[in-house]
């Protein structure tokens, strides 16, 4: 069936090279889990989960003769290993929509059938990884970290095998770009220069337009791409988030978190955290991150090379790490509220983490307590240790400096001042996985009443919201440090 188009065509109007043209295989009798209102009214879509016409677009069984969905390709890096046969596996680029501030975003639908680079795979996505993805990408918008975004999700009875058989689902995804690092790989591999020059003048046309200004455009882009990464992995440091599989194919391009399978928050805070089940060497542990992404940095780097000096690319990649430490300073800083700067800061920051550590303590309930001493004193943080003379000596240290603390006119920065600006940044609801995971028995019993509640709860996850207190407890034993299996 046809029907008129709803999208522009940008990514499409490069050449054949950059993806084959697919027809999306429909599943059986899908309908709507969520509908992202608030999203879709950002780009004057309905606000209600759409019939009709235009769900029979967004799930791939209606389609444009002008503007056939498309499978970029792309390769990459996979746990340290060169992989030269990826793309959209499962996945298809319906399209551009613009938003109302005029910025142009790819809709991308995942799970929808077969492409020519689906190797050994089935093309589909399973609901229990779709939610996932959904509910994180989401929760990662309502924390203020660069995220693709989810617009809508569905669920079919199409049967889909994986350990056990599961139902088919899609998920329709929102980003400013689906370029992965794997697209530059891709060209490069393959020697096909003109190609990759063709890509980074994209990528510049349609991100970064400053960069025509610099003598260097290439290596300016070079640069907005390590700082970019540099900025979203002090994020995710900062809030205790672990990927759990930073292959190059999965890391975009303009810095945004891409590609959600394994993910963790952190519970207690434990700095080599593994959340996916098949790292077993640790290569993506938390503490990992940001080593990888500079090592991930540098395999794009090595396929710049063609356009960009070496020397030029090694200074860029020089500046990752003090960018990213000034990025998690500041972060930090601001969820602790010391603003101004002093020497013994470091000092106590290394001691809260250790203590945190050694402790087994809850990092995200830790951090709220912290920002709610104004309310109900310090009882609330110490009530987290067994061991509270530590935590008191700690916390005896961090009240004295927050003392030193002046605003803007010089006056002391009052408890209650500091703590409300410290609710902002610290987060009281995250997804654990547990969480999740309760939301996905339900859903998988055909009631998807727990995935709209916590994909409304996680859009504010700075609220109190008092009456849904019982999501910010801390998980069951079971929830604990859930290792997630990397089967989508
Ligand atoms: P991921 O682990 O989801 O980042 O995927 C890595 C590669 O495998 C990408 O090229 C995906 O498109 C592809 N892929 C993952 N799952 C499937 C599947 N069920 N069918 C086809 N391709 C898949
Ligand atoms: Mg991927």
């Amino acid at each position: 069936m046809s029907s008129p188009c709803l999208f522009s065509r940008r990514f499409a109007a490069l050449p054949q090279a950059f993806y084959s043209y697919v027809t999306p295989q429909p599943l059986d009798n899908t309908r709507w889990v969520v509908w992202n209102s608030e999203l879709a009214c950002q780009f004057e879509l309905p606000s209600n989960a759409p019939n009709g016409e235009l769900k029979q677009i967004l799930s791939g069984e209606q389609i444009s003769q002008d503007a056939p969905p498309l499978a970029m390709k792309y390769a990459g890096h996979q746990f340290g290993a060169y992989n030269p046969d990826l793309g959209d596996g499962r996945g298809v680029l319906l399209g551009e929509l613009t938003n109302q501030t005029n910025d142009v975003f790819d809709l991308h639908l995942k799970g929808a059938g077969l492409t020519p680079y689906s190797r050994m795979g089935d093309g589909r996505a399973v609901l229990r990884s779709t939610i996932r993805e959904y509910l994180c990408s989401e929760a990662m918008a309502g924390l203020g970290i660069p995220t693709t975004r989810s617009l809508g999700m569905l669920v079919s009875d199409t049967p889909v095998y994986r350990e056990k058989c599961e139902q088919g689902a899609l998920l329709l995804r929102l980003a400013r770009s689906h370029i992965r690092f794997g697209h530059f790989e891709h060209f490069f591999y393959t020697n096909q220069l003109t190609h990759l020059q063709q890509l980074a003048d994209k990528v510049i046309e349609w991100y970064w337009p400053d960069c025509l200004e610099s003598e260097k455009p290439y290596l300016r882009m070079f640069e907005h791409i390590v700082s970019r990464t540099a900025e979203m992995i002090a994020q995710w440091q900062a809030c205790g988030f672990a990927h759990g599989v930073m292959n190059t194919d999965n890391m975009s391009i303009i810095g945004e978190t891409f590609d959600y399978g394994p993910f963790g928050f952190l519970d207690d805070y434990e700095p080599g955290y593994i959340c996916n089940h098949s790292d077993y060497q640790g290569r993506y542990a938390f503490d990992q991150q940001p080593r990888i992404a500079l090592w991930n940095l540098s395999a794009l780097a090595h396929s710049l090379s063609p356009l960009i000096e070496r020397e030029d690319l090694e200074a860029s990649l020089a500046n990752f790490e003090p960018l990213l430490v000034k990025t998690f300073s500041r972060l930090m800083r601001q969820k602790l509220g010391l603003y101004n700067k002093q020497k013994v800061d470091t000092q106590l920051f290394s001691a809260m983490f250790e203590l945190l550590h050694q402790h087994q303590i809850d990092y995200t309930r830790f951090m709220r307590e912290l920002s709610s001493v104004d309310q109900g004193g310090i009882n609330g943080v110490l009530d987290l240790f067994i061991d509270r003379a530590e935590a008191s000596h700690w916390l005896e240290q961090y009240l004295a400096r927050c003392e030193q603390e002046v605003d803007e006119t010089g006056h002391q920065v009052s408890c209650q001042a500091r703590c409300e600006k410290m609710r902002q940044v610290n987060p009281k609801y995250i997804l654990r996985n547990y969480l999740a995971q309760i939301a996905i028995d339900k859903a998988e019993q055909g009631d998807f009443s727990e995935v709209q509640t916590l994909a409304e709860l996680l859009k504010r996850p700075f609220d109190e919201q008092a009456e849904m207190s019982a999501y910010a407890n801390l998980p069951p034993d079971w929830g604990k440090k859930m290792e997630i299996s990397c089967s989508s």
